[in-house]
């Protein structure tokens, strides 16, 4: 009987030291910190961005944080059609700066992607073989580098809208939240989705959430996230970036005069600019013959004028309103566009130009329009600054922005004050790379995520 006793003894404390065993190593592991890292190949530079959260929180919502973001020195990739090679070697900097933020053990296991946008959707109209070189030479770059290395790729404009839509709704936790209450993931308002407004270089793109009861489902992504299914509008619009609709406004205004001197209403009074007709022939948005520029080759001097309306109803002239009639459902181009809805976060150059005019802190329609007048009048004397090249640019850009805002997409006086101009949520940049990755890493379930067990302190 004794030995009994004795052997269910040692059996219970076996056990008591097995759970205590479990328990210790279930409250002792700390979760591991992963990395992963995406190259935002835009159309005027390039950007790494290092991402970092820890595994044990891998399905959660808004636990990715940004761990590095570095600028690659020059011109974006489309940049290096002449010299492939070029391109590869451009991103050689970043790279050693990420490999001395991920742990030299942790490296071989970084997905690293390199997306390419509108720069280079143009540089495959023109010339595909030149950006096939581009790709495979930073392709070889990359995999010279530790990491998983999982694709380099020129994304779609409707990818790149919804990937930054993605991107912000992670980000600022409107996708889900997880009730304590009620012991569940409870269903996020549909007012609490945030619309993604997008301005690049060469292309822009806007996204949102529309009433169900207006969607035309042939324009419409569909995702299914973390167990509820929303339906996108996404557009982009390529030639509609702010660098290649200077260029377009240049061309306009030179073909309307046909002369070797032209007024540019935008560009500050006293401010002049050459440039060669040949400047033209490198995009596809502007080197269409016109009949009206009948002047070759030579070089034209933008003589600025200063001039708010006439710059505005210039800007307005780059865009086919016509095409759209009187549908309202319309934003130029005779592109369809549901009303937009709720609230917006307006990031990329619509960040960029608002913050230089300090016009990003949810200032009404009125105060904008006059504060882009009165810039605009101002004559080159007191605006020079000679750090700020882009200084007489930003008259164009800011119209820009208003035409585009308010006349396509159809804000109005009221709905203008749910556009949010920023460059971050929470501790990261507002881009399309963070949705990127996300998506490519599954990281963003389709189910509802497991509630992850919380730590014993
Ligand atoms: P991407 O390189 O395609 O992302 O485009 C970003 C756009 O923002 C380009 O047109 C840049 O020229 C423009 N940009 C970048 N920095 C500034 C700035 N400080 N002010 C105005 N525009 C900017």
């Amino acid at each position: 009987f004794t030995s009994a006793i004795v052997g269910a003894l040692v059996a219970l404390s076996i056990i008591a030291l097995v759970l205590s065993l479990v328990r210790i190593e279930d409250v002792t592991l700390p979760p591991t910190v992963k990395y992963g890292m995406v190259f935002d190949a835009g159309s005027s530079h390039t950007s790494l961005f290092v991402y970092e959260w820890d595994s044990d929180k891998e399905n959660d919502t808004g636990v990715v944080s940004q761990n590095l973001s570095c600028d690659v020195q020059g011109q974006g990739i489309s940049s290096y059609a002449n010299d492939p090679a070029k391109a590869g070697d451009s991103l050689r900097e970043c790279l050693n700066k990420a490999m001395k933020v991920v742990p030299a053990g942790k490296q071989r296991d970084v997905p690293a992607y390199l997306g390419a946008t509108a720069g280079m959707r143009l540089l495959r109209e023109q010339n595909s073989s030149a950006a096939d070189q581009v790709l495979a030479e930073v392709t070889k770059t990359m995999q010279e580098y530790p990491v998983a290395f999982k694709g380099a790729q020129i994304l779609t404009g409707e990818e790149e809208g919804a990937y930054g839509w993605i991107t912000i709704n992670y980000l600022l936790d409107s996708f889900t939240k997880y009730s304590p209450k009620a012991h569940m993931w409870v269903r996020p308002e549909a007012a609490n989705i945030f619309g993604a407004l997008d301005l690049g270089g060469a292309s822009t793109q806007i996204s949102f959430m529309p009433e169900s009861s207006v969607m035309n489902w042939n324009e419409t992504s569909k995702f299914t996230l973390y167990g509820y299914n929303y339906n996108i509008y996404t557009h982009s619009y390529l030639c509609y970036g702010q660098n290649e609709m200077l260029k377009r406004l240049a061309k306009e205004l030179i073909a309307v005069r046909g002369e070797l001197g032209v007024d540019h209403p935008c560009y500050p009074k006293d401010y002049n600019e050459t440039i060669s007709l040949s400047s033209f022939r490198t995009s596809p948005c502007t080197n269409q013959s016109d009949p009206r520029l009948i002047l070759g080759d030579r070089n034209v001097t933008l003589e600025g004028r200063g001039n708010a309306s006439g710059c505005l109803a210039a800007i307005k002239k780059l865009f086919n309103f016509s095409a759209c009639g009187q549908r309202q459902d319309c934003t130029f181009d005779g592109v369809y566009q549901p009303p937009v809805r709720g609230q917006f976060i307006a990031f990329s150059a619509f960040y960029y130009n608002f913050k230089f005019l300090n016009l990003t802190k949810g200032q009404s329609l009125a105060t904008v329009r006059e504060t882009i007048e009165h810039f605009c009048t101002r004559s080159w004397e007191n605006v020079r600054s000679p750090q700020w090249k882009r200084l007489p640019k930003y008259c164009a850009n800011a119209n820009y922005i208003l035409t585009l805002l308010l006349d396509a997409y159809k804000f109005n006086e009221t709905s203008w004050n749910n556009i949010f101009f920023r460059m971050k949520a929470g501790s990261a940049d507002v881009g399309w790379t963070l949705g990127y990755m996300l998506n490519l890493t599954n990281m963003i379930p389709a189910e509802p995520p497991t509630r992850v067990k919380g730590h014993v302190p």
